[in-house]
């Protein structure tokens, strides 16, 4: 069964996929990624060194690397009235995750959210459900990376590893 996990910026109740640890699947490796500007998909890899330099390992393998076992696929989607407040969305199972990026996250006043969203996003691949608690990187919606606090990362990417077996 494929999962489909939405992030929302603007507080909005999503479901959630069960917590199915994978050990053995990962590294990532990233596969392709369409619709994006040069300059987008800039910051996207940005995004992706946040969490293999805060998880101090090779957790991703971008496009044009060799290493990863897991494809990720990342896809820009149009910011749709149908969901508004939607940045992001996975789409996973075992074997692939797709990401989904909203124009959103590339707009005036969202570019600060585009880390927490993409690592949330990230952390959907790797398995992981939401958390209850705001401030977290699985919660539900996401806000500017300042919000965060370096405890609230470096938690994340305990349980990423925990979760992947890495
Ligand atoms: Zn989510």
């Amino acid at each position: 069964m494929r999962l489909w996990v939405s992030l929302v910026v603007v507080v909005l109740v999503v479901g959630c996929g069960k917590n199915r640890p994978m050990p053995g699947t990962w590294p990532a490796q990233i596969t392709s990624h369409t619709g994006f500007t040069d300059e987008q998909w800039n910051k996207i890899q940005g995004a992706v060194d946040y969490m293999n330099t805060g998880a101090g390992k090779k957790l991703i393998y971008d496009e044009g690397e060799q290493g990863g076992i897991y494809p990720i696929y990342f896809k820009l989607v149009e910011n749709g009235t149908d969901h508004a407040t939607r940045a992001g969305l996975a789409i996973f199972d075992s074997e692939t995750c797709t990401i989904e990026v909203s124009t959103l996250v590339f707009m005036a006043g969202n570019q600060d959210t585009l880390i927490p969203v993409i690592n949330h996003e990230l952390g959907h691949c790797a398995g992981l459900e939401h958390d209850p608690q705001v401030g977290q990187i699985m919660y539900q919606s996401a806000t500017n990376l300042k919000a965060y606090t370096r405890d609230a990362f470096s938690k994340f990417f305990t349980r990423v590893e925990q979760n992947i077996g890495m």
